[in-house]
């Protein structure tokens, strides 16, 4: 069976970074495991998760993504588990757990560096990432990737109208847009909705807020095995 190919012109490749280009996600369930080992004298491991989640849902649209947030949210997690009995202690060990998680090193997924290469020069290469701006920037400088690409877009969130403004901006046609990333939710349907093409390079662990349980079955998306399979869709 032959691969099936992106349909139309492809002219931009976004990627997204989180865990597409290198790893995220097990960084922070890290973090949250200590986190929650932190506050197991108070209630266990999975109820102090759920009730980290349930903050985090509901600072989203205060404080957007990335770990400045989480670290807010891990805060005040602390007042509420303990109902407000905790000390300063459980506090600063939680801080030191996010300034952490912000020093990670960057571990690039297997075949990154050279789909990069072998798609630099041949189209527009964009990196369309959430987070908080200067962690990503620190990130990125420090993947050794930024000579890769064309732009780079630390966006506040991933719906249609963000990516309505970033084809604005690099002047593309939806049609001519390609979104690679390991999040359904944000790197595939809004892209599909706005008449882009979507790549899903699915990742072994995606946050809760990420997760989409049905299937996509559209014209203009495609599912690859890994990153190295995007190479043989395009033409
Ligand atoms: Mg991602």
């Amino acid at each position: 069976m032959s691969t099936p190919k992106t349909s139309g012109k492809i002219e931009v490749i976004a990627f997204d970074a989180d865990d597409t280009l290198w790893v995220n996600e097990p960084y922070f369930q890290e973090t949250e495991h200590k986190f929650c080992a932190l506050l197991e004298d108070f209630l266990p491991h999975h109820t102090v998760s759920q009730e980290l989640f349930k903050t985090e849902m509901e600072n989203l649209a205060l404080y957007g993504y990335g770990v400045k947030g989480f670290m807010l949210s891990m805060i005040e997690t602390i007042s509420k588990v303990t109902e407000n009995t905790a000390g300063l202690e459980l506090v600063n060990k939680t801080i030191a757990l996010g300034q952490e998680l912000l020093q990670k090193p960057i571990e690039l997924l297997d075949g990154v560096e050279e789909v990069l290469t072998k798609l630099n020069g041949r189209y527009r290469l964009v990196l369309a990432t959430k987070g908080d701006l200067l962690d990503q920037e620190r990130k990125l400088v420090k993947s050794g990737l930024e000579h890769h690409f064309h732009h780079i877009e630390v966006m506040s969130d991933k719906k249609e109208r963000d990516y309505r403004k970033l084809l604005k901006h690099l002047d593309c046609r939806a049609e001519n847009f390609l979104m690679v990333g390991n999040s359904i939710k944000s790197d595939v349907l809004p892209v599909l909705e706005l008449g882009g093409n979507a790549v899903h390079v699915p990742y072994h662990t995606t946050w809760a807020h990420e997760k989409v349980s049905h299937r996509i079955e559209h014209p203009n998306f495609l599912e690859a095995e890994n990153i190295l399979a995007v190479l043989n869709m395009l033409d």
